[in-house]
């Protein structure tokens, strides 16, 4: 009988989201007249922004005629949308990045996964505690963690915990690692790095000869004109890291699809053999032979966002997000819980009360409150302790959420 791909046995983490779902059934069937909120999946709720759709719709018209119709396009992305996102995302920030540094994918999920592709399995790689579970399983399925102990870890990463007492900054290790994912602003923790603070993770990264792999999904929400958006900020980045970006959750992009991968030209890895290996020409390999573009339809849409009215609606979408979150932080502050993140990020991480674990917090607010959100410890066992409510949702499901939690 064929065989299948015994790493994917070793997969633990996925079972956050279909228990919550198991959870949320089993209390619905029972009180079928509760209605529930969800703050807990990151999905984003609000329409597409004008200017998209009107670009989507033209290319949608020049796709019916002989002259404006598009088969396959680069593996790329068409070069007007790299070169919007270097100039509008990177030169604009002093960023000395190039459009054809820039690969348009159709979601920063696939690509922070894809980029194992291009890595050698002896690498050692870490993480903060907790995580986005994507960067733990796609290792996991590519054979490089081993089995998960008795607290859900794998005995191939390392762990960096981060948690109120350190303010939710991870330590530099004092070990090497290879690969350091990190995520600024940060799901599911809300928290945010400063230049310093990054600074010393490009110092840590040159100093090792490893390789920042920098999601930078939620940069649209920093509110503060002090911090870095982009890992390339820093001195000296360009030949250490590589970063991802998404139109998922600043332009509304989660069902639409549109991201990018910026690997700088400068980045090198070794082989087996000891020779340097341009990092940018196995990615570009990669994606030539594994990947066949994103829709010009798409594309256009995306592109659409640095217009004047598409850069004013992105605008008004975060900070319609933004302002859902700081009324979650007040509430809960007022409600007597320690709240942190939201501030430049869509998420709320909240300490749960004393004596009580994560899912115990969960199965209380969907009981008393009908308010689903998501357990911390299912970001990793460091998470243990806390709960993440999102911003994304309507005004009226927030503050009906919070009215609730307030009257427990
Ligand atoms: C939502 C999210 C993304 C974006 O994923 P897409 O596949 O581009 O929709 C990337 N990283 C993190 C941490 C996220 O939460």
């Amino acid at each position: 009988m064929v065989q299948v791909n015994g790493n994917y046995l070793k997969l633990k983490a996925g079972y956050l989201f279909p228990e919550i779902a198991r959870r949320v059934k089993a209390f619905s069937a029972a009180h079928s007249q509760s209605e529930l909120i969800r703050l807990g999946i990151g999905d984003v709720t609000e329409p597409l922004p004008s200017a998209c759709r009107e670009a989507m719709k033209a290319a949608i018209d020049e796709m019916g005629t002989v002259s404006g119709f598009h088969g396959y396009g680069p593996e790329q992305g068409y070069f007007w949308l790299r070169e919007a996102i270097a100039r509008n995302d990177f030169q604009a920030r002093g960023c000395a990045i190039d459009p054809d540094e820039i690969f348009v994918s159709d979601g920063s999920k696939c690509d922070s996964s894809n980029i194992l592709d291009i890595l050698g399995l002896g690498n050692r790689i870490a993480v903060t505690d907790p995580v986005y579970p994507v960067y733990v399983d796609s290792n996991v399925m590519a054979g490089r963690t081993g089995e998960a102990g008795g607290s859900g870890r794998y005995a191939g990463l390392s762990y960096l915990p981060i948690n109120a007492e350190n303010c939710f900054e991870a330590k530099i290790p004092e070990h090497h690692v290879d690969v350091i994912y990190l995520c600024f602003p940060n799901n599911p923790t809300g928290a945010v790095a400063t230049k310093d603070q990054l600074a010393a993770w490009v110092d840590y990264a040159q100093k090792h000869e490893a390789l920042i792999l920098f999601d930078a999904a939620y940069e649209a929400f920093i509110q503060d004109d002090a911090l870095p958006h982009s890992i390339y900020e820093i001195d000296g980045a360009s030949n250490c890291a590589i970063e991802f970006r998404s139109f998922s959750k600043n332009a509304g992009f989660t069902g639409t699809r549109c991201a990018f991968t910026v690997i700088p030209k400068s980045l090198k890895g070794k082989a087996e053999n000891g020779e340097m290996i341009d990092i940018w020409s196995l990615w570009n390999r990669r994606q030539s032979t594994k990947f066949n573009g994103v829709s010009y339809i798409v594309q256009r849409g995306a592109e659409a966002t640095y217009s004047p009215k598409g850069q004013s609606e992105v605008k008004n979408l975060v900070a319609f997000y933004m302002e859902n979150a700081e009324i979650i932080r007040q509430n809960l502050a007022k409600a007597g819980l320690k709240v942190y993140g939201g501030k430049h990020a869509p998420y709320v991480w909240i300490k749960v009360p004393d004596g009580m674990d994560s899912w115990g917090f969960f199965d209380l607010l969907l009981a008393k409150a009908n308010v689903v959100g998501t357990p911390g410890s299912g970001f990793g066992a460091a998470g243990e302790g806390y709960y993440r409510l999102s911003a994304f949702n309507s005004r009226e499901n927030v503050e009906k959420a919070m009215q609730r939690i307030q009257s427990l």
